[in-house]
């Protein structure tokens, strides 16, 4: 079996999924806290991690189209004010790709609201 997701090492430290962070790196969770391993007071200022029953391993949970479910969309700009006219308003804080925005442009050529049964 291959992996369904598609993997990216870690952005701070290179670290690769199902390895430990490196030491001090900025994206390692606390196990006993949830909040960045680093900042959240878990940790004492040497870097021991001794009072840490567990450290967790890097996995990275992808970016994924709310509406197609493709995993890393490349990432595109638009602006605010044209998105909120063609995105809807249960989609606007999600990740889309630029076919399905693209698509929602074709959808609503004058936006979603303008949008009127006949
Ligand atoms: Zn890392
Ligand atoms: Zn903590
Ligand atoms: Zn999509």
């Amino acid at each position: 079996m291959t992996k369904k997701w598609i993997s990216r090492n870690c952005d701070d430290c290179e670290a690769k999924e199902g390895e430990l962070h490196k030491m001090g790196c900025s994206v390692e969770m606390c196990s006993i806290c949830g909040r960045q391993l680093i900042s959240c007071g878990h940790v004492s200022q040497d870097g021991e991690y001794k009072k840490l029953l567990f450290r967790v391993p890097y996995v990275r949970v992808p970016n994924i189209c709310a509406l197609c479910g493709e995993q890393w969309p490349q990432v595109f700009k638009v602006a605010q004010a044209t998105w909120k006219k063609y995105v809807i308003p249960e989609l606007q804080h999600t990740v889309l790709c630029r076919e399905c925005y693209e698509e929602l442009k074709r959808m609503f050529p004058e936006g979603w609201r303008n949008v009127i049964n006949v």
